[in-house]
């Protein structure tokens, strides 16, 4: 899709406005973040339709061949569906047209991804996966999950966040359409409390796959520990408390563009996005006044507008939490810059807060607000050292043109992705697989090489 050709967006447009979603009348209600209007119903599942799941899906007995033929149609018909898929992320996840636009690429690029990579596996299949996922990539993130599983030939039980259960059951329609058994994948929605645990506690799922929070994930761990299945793993993607450093000798236009991208694009609900800016301080005055002056550009509100550059956060209570974080730091004079937001829906107002580092953030803000602290030449070995005592190691932005700096850089600070004069956002299917370490996550990068490997066992005796 180029949206730089106005007949590709007027298509776009055209088919997203037709594909609106009819609310329909069973389950509960999904409502749009950005107005409260009800997009759809979704039925939640209980524990005993969890339990009876689990007694119907089988592991996909498929060929690696067939199955891989299987999720390059469903590919196919993503591409076909996306009005409807545009409509969904923009109406029930607040997203705005390019981030639509490139959620449905990366989730494209799943699909064909592990299909290519379906063939070369010689390891059996897990069985069954559990694969539970976050709202902020609702159709990429679930797609990536279980597309790796499928390809590996389990079978799937997808649970998907409470906030996006539509974006999942649309996929779940296409992928099996496309020819994935009934049998093989089922969607099963509801509260993470009763559903995912319900799934996690049970020694019948031989694997799990989730994107969520740290702690959400140690819960997991916990859940699996407790069935005794040791060698069930927990293929994880958790949080970060991401940093860039931009120094004197950075080039400003350059480095502002990325980081209004990195910090306030998908409103900072990114798990990459910039959190804490640090800037070397004989240039930090003029790179602030160029930051808030960028910041002045951004235009928030309605996803569905086409000139929208940032829409709501995900719920009110999103809302509540991210605004709490914000009046403290204006209680205490620190909110450099802030825009005005729409009064009506779950709108935050890109923020620019100063901090002394990044150890006054006490846990990550999952919202359009940036942290700023500005630092000396002298002090730059303690920043790193600042940066790596957080403990999470997602993503990391270096903007400088001292050619010994990147170097340094990238061999001391801990984060599975690093961006070097360039946006601090988004993964490359198949080039530039995504993953953290530390409390960021386990194991092999989404959208790598080595990533089916997880969804697969040694045979027995090798
Ligand atoms: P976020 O901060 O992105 O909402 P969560 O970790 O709360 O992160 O949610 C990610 C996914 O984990 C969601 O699908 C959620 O329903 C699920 N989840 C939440 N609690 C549990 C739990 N105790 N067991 C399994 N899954 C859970």
């Amino acid at each position: 899709f180029d949206l730089s050709d106005d007949r590709v967006l007027a298509g776009i447009f055209d088919a997203r406005d037709r594909a609106a979603p009819v609310p329909q009348a069973d389950g509960d209600a999904v409502t749009n973040p950005a107005n409260g209007e009800i997009v759809g119903h979704q039925l939640q599942a209980t524990k005993a339709e969890v339990a009876a799941a689990l007694d119907t899906v089988r592991p996909w007995d498929a060929p690696a061949g067939e199955r891989a033929a299987i999720l390059n149609r469903a590919a196919d018909l993503y591409k076909a569906d996306a009005g409807a898929i545009f409509a969904l992320l923009a109406r029930e996840a607040g997203k705005t047209l390019p981030d639509a636009v490139a959620e449905l690429r990366e989730a494209v690029d799943f699909l064909r991804y592990y299909a290519t990579g379906a063939a070369a596996l010689d390891r059996p299949a897990l069985g069954v996966v559990a694969a539970i996922s976050p709202w902020n990539f609702p159709l990429a993130i679930f797609t990536g999950q279980v597309a790796a599983a499928l390809a590996a030939g389990n079978g799937v039980l997808a649970k998907p966040a409470e906030e996006t259960p539509l974006i999942a059951a649309h996929a779940v329609r296409l992928l099996h359409q496309a020819g994935v058994p009934e049998h093989v994948l089922q969607l099963l929605a509801g509260p993470g409390e009763v559903v995912g645990a319900a799934l996690t506690a049970d020694p019948r799922v031989s694997g799990v796959v989730f994107t969520g929070s740290t702690e959400t994930a140690r819960i997991i761990r916990r859940s699996m520990a407790a069935h005794l299945a040791p060698d069930a793993p927990l293929i994880a993607e958790t949080g970060g408390l991401n940093a860039m450093i931009v120094d004197s000798t950075a080039l400003p236009e350059q480095a502002v563009r990325d980081i209004v991208n990195g910090a306030f694009r998908s409103a900072g609900q990114r798990c990459s996005a910039l959190r804490c800016l640090y800037v070397q301080e004989d240039v930090a005055p003029h790179l602030t006044r160029m930051l808030t002056g960028a910041m002045d550009q951004l235009r928030l509100g309605d996803p569905w507008q086409v000139e929208t550059d940032v829409g709501p956060v995900i719920d009110e209570s999103a809302k509540a939490g991210i605004t709490a974080h914000i009046e403290a730091a204006r209680a205490e004079g620190r909110v450099l810059h802030q825009l005005d937001a729409p009064a009506k829906g779950s709108f935050v107002p890109p923020t620019l807060i100063r901090v002394k580092g990044i150890a006054d953030l006490e846990r990550e803000v999952f919202g359009p607000v940036l942290h700023l602290a500005t630092f000396k030449s002298a002090d730059l070995d303690r920043v790193v050292d600042d940066i790596n005592a957080t403990g999470y190691g997602l993503t990391f932005g270096l903007h400088t043109r001292i050619d010994g700096r990147v170097q340094e850089m990238v061999d001391r600070v801990h984060a599975g992705n690093i961006y070097v004069n360039r946006n601090q956002i988004g993964a490359v299917v198949g080039s530039q697989p995504f993953g953290g370490e530390g409390l960021s996550g386990t194991g092999p990068k989404a959208g790598g090489p080595e990533y089916l490997n997880r969804f697969t066992r040694p045979k027995a005796g090798g």
